[in-house]
């Protein structure tokens, strides 16, 4: 009996995924301010951001994998030849923070629990267990170094780049923004997916939705989300609908005794079902659950059965990863 590990219709180094991951672009957002998008923004296939001032060039997260985050510096080189001084890291998550090995010229901010999070989970083996097989390249982990509690405001020239926590969980439990007040710019980090499935498995639902509140309160005319097009504030409501869903499939399904993947499994998706990535239903569930028995946002919940669940629910087969 053959492995389907060793399956040999998948050229051996090449997963067939990575093929079709269409390129990745430079999207100039504001005077001297870019988005780096790369499609289609779906699992580990982040947005990044870079502005560029008169000593250097400030970043917005980094990307998954080497070549990845190698490509993104290209793009940063093919705009400014000036040095990359300063890496920001919205959140912990590997596909904003792995490439941050490949910085080693910039200062590395982020949040103290962001710090903490790249430290305790080093380059995570979990991305290996869930989702389709790519070129991670070699990795190593490499954290925040200087680190805020609230916030802390980058200066690129004359311009100020507000980098501030969120104050509660939400996407994580170690989110910022970074607010350009001058543009009236937001790279949101994860807190937004435009196109994409909203998660909030490893943060909080009621933390995201009042965190998302209080971003419309901001005033933000463009915005950079964490994975998709860049965007206008119409995104939050967007986002905050698929909560609400969310919040009241978690409560149904409670009460009636079902699991998460149950539930999942009993719902119609509806508008949401052409999100992509709309497993992630699944983990975001585990959430919702979690927070209804009464745990504290962002506390531990079990993350291993939440993703085998979502590989459940996407049929057994492994999560379609284009990293
Ligand atoms: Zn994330």
């Amino acid at each position: 009996m053959s492995s389907s590990r060793h399956d040999r219709s998948l050229p051996s180094g090449s997963p067939a995924s990575q093929v079709s991951a269409p390129p990745a672009r430079v999207q100039e957002v504001s005077d001297g301010i870019y988005a780096y998008i790369q499609p289609d923004g779906s699992w580990w296939v982040n947005n990044t951001g870079f502005l560029v001032g008169e000593h250097g060039v400030i970043s917005v997260d980094s990307c998954a994998t080497e070549r990845r985050t190698l490509a993104y510096r290209e793009a940063i080189r093919s705009v400014t030849g000036r040095p990359i001084t300063t890496l920001i890291n919205t959140h912990h998550h590997g596909d904003h923070t792995f490439g941050n090995f490949a910085f080693p010229e910039a200062t590395i901010v982020g949040h103290e629990q962001t710090r903490k999070m790249v430290l305790a989970e080093g380059i995570a083996e979990y991305r290996t267990l869930a989702w389709t097989p790519v070129d991670w390249g070699d990795l190593r982990p490499c954290p925040p170094f200087l680190t805020y509690t609230d916030g802390v405001t980058v200066h690129s020239g004359e311009l100020r780049c507000e980098v501030r926590h969120v104050g509660t969980p939400a996407h994580t439990d170690n989110d910022s923004i970074v607010w350009i007040p001058e543009r009236s710019l937001l790279f949101a980090g994860d807190l937004l997916f435009n196109g994409g499935t909203p998660f909030v498995m490893t943060g909080s639902v009621a933390g995201t939705v009042e965190v998302l509140e209080e971003l419309k309160g901001l005033g933000a005319e463009t915005i950079v989300p964490g994975h998709g097009e860049v965007c206008g504030p119409e995104v939050i409501d967007r986002v905050l609908g698929y909560l609400r869903f969310l919040a009241d499939v978690a409560e149904r399904g409670r009460a009636a005794g079902l699991s998460p993947l149950e539930a999942a499994r009993e719902t119609d998706l509806g508008e949401y079902g052409g999100l992509l990535d709309s497993e992630r239903i699944v983990g975001n569930l585990y959430r919702a659950y979690a927070e209804l028995d009464g745990l504290p946002r962002g506390g531990p919940i079990d993350l291993v059965a939440a993703l085998g669940d979502m590989v459940a629910f996407n049929g057994g087969r492994p999560l379609t990863c284009l990293a």
